[in-house]
């Protein structure tokens, strides 16, 4: 076989593609169909392909590229620790200087007693630690009938049988025997399209209080975690109302439920400060990591835990961890990455400087006539389409249907902008500049005119 190459056209790279690679999330017949995009080179914000097109890369990879492509440091860091210690496992009474080095910056980072990081390669995983971690928790306190996790309908909390029963997504749990027993699902604050007549301040505290209804039907003496993002991601960046979260912790504080808190996405900046906990107002016990903790450049994911759960689970051998827990390579360059955070002040600029610029800009998008909202916390927001903006009503088209044709335009137009169902979301580097701002909510504005132009012919742009 030839070696494939960059250099290869871009049909027979897709040829290949078809023949060979099963997309995650993906339709494979549809991909094949239509042939996926290559993508070759990054820096910065921007993405290259194999025809030479330059992509504003607005969801920053999977969320997770905070400090923007190309950074030779990252490199560098990974380089030097591959030659030094590849690899070697933590599980044996061992250890090595970049876990060690990076458990103790995190501890400084994250905030309250939150002291202790047990690793894994992914926030999938480390969502998994996290449903045995509470539920030994609680029978080493004496409480093994303690097991349920309280958890929201369309939330994402990965993609593994246990993380993605936490996780929301019913068209996730119904593929493959999904929830597994002993979590239950309550709804999410998600005010436009399920607020009805309620103020959203009425409506966060509703939605809040669906968990104390939760905890005293399954009985208070059978819970054992809430687990949440402070702000939802791949539900479609959902931004609480501002009643919610002091409610939720609240309710966690009387009825001593654990609270985990899902930093996956808000975590390492794109909320503006380290950890979304901090922006919302809440003190978990336990914290999920992974994306940004890296920005990307290697797999590494992990829990931090407080001071209690940390000690309580201690007591025991906790039966559990990955090959490559804590992994060396991984643990140097998330490192290496948290330090580039630190010096260069990325987290300070965006909530200081660009993100409120970003904010103003991209706010701007809700005086088009098929946005009904823009909602955006520092680096992550998404906007509402709608074709009447005062009932927030839905298209008169299978949800999804719109907010696909918009990405489609965006696409078209060199800018990588998601959609979930009818909402087009947005989580850039952190080190997005206010030119390359100008430009996304340019090519934004763009892929919305033209997307409506053809939302009205197929005659879509009415109300359900
Ligand atoms: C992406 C994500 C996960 C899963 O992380 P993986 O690394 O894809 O396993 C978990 N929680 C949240 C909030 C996420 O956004």
């Amino acid at each position: 076989m030839a070696t494939i190459t960059n250099h290869m056209p871009t049909e027979e790279l897709q040829a290949l593609d078809a023949a060979h690679h099963f997309h995650p999330f993906s339709t494979q017949t549809e991909l094949k169909e239509r042939g996926v995009r290559v993508i070759t080179s990054a820096n910065g914000v921007w993405l290259k392909d194999s025809e030479g097109q330059d992509i504003l890369d607005a969801m920053a990879g999977l969320w997770c590229v905070n400090v923007g492509y190309g950074r030779e440091e990252l490199v560098e860091a990974a380089a030097r620790q591959m030659r030094e210690l590849p690899y070697y496992n933590t599980f044996f009474m061992t250890t090595h200087t970049p876990v060690i080095a990076l458990s103790a910056k995190l501890a400084e980072l994250a905030p309250g007693d939150l002291n202790h990081v047990m690793y894994s390669s992914s926030g999938s995983e480390a969502n998994d630690t996290n449903l045995r971690l509470v539920r030994t928790y609680w029978a080493e306190k004496g409480k093994p009938e303690k097991q349920v996790i309280i958890s929201r309908w369309n939330a994402y909390h990965g993609s593994s049988v246990g993380s993605g029963s936490l996780g929301g997504m019913k068209g996730m749990h119904a593929q493959g025997g999904l929830p597994i027993p002993g979590i239950h699902h309550i709804d999410q604050p998600d005010w436009w399209n399920e607020g009805g007549d309620l103020s959203p301040e009425d409506f966060g505290l509703e939605r809040a209080q669906q968990l104390e209804k939760a905890i005293l039907e399954l009985g208070e003496d059978k819970v054992a975690a809430f687990i949440a993002e402070p702000i939802q991601g791949a539900g479609g960046v959902i931004v609480p109302p501002a009643t919610y979260w002091p409610e939720i912790q609240r309710i966690c504080d009387k009825y001593e439920i654990l609270l985990i808190a899902d930093e996956v996405i808000c975590g390492f900046g794109r909320t503006g400060n380290w950890f979304g906990s901090e922006t919302v107002g809440i003190r978990p016990d336990i914290m999920t990591i992974a994306k940004g903790l890296s920005s990307g450049y290697q797999p590494i994911g992990g829990s931090i835990l407080s001071d209690e759960v940390a000690a309580v689970v201690g007591a025991t051998e906790f039966n559990h961890g990955y090959t490559y827990s804590g992994h060396p390579v991984a643990a140097a360059v998330a490192l290496e990455n948290l330090r580039i955070l630190e010096e260069e002040k990325i987290v300070d600029t965006l909530r200081e400087d660009t993100g409120p610029y970003l904010k103003a800009r991209f706010e701007e998008l809700a005086d088009h006539p098929m946005v009904g909202e823009a909602k955006i916390v520092g680096a992550m927001g998404s906007i509402a389409l709608t074709p009447d903006k005062a009932s927030r009503a839905a298209f008169k088209a299978p949800g999804g249907t719109v907010g696909y044709m918009v990405r489609e335009r965006c696409f078209a137009n060199n800018l990588v902008m998601r959609h979930v169902g009818d909402r087009m979301i947005i989580s850039p580097p952190l080190t997005i500049t206010k030119a390359e701002i100008d430009l996304l909510i340019e090519r934004a504005r763009l892929s919305l005119d033209e997307a409506m132009e053809k939302v009205k012919a197929e005659g879509l742009f009415e109300s359900a």
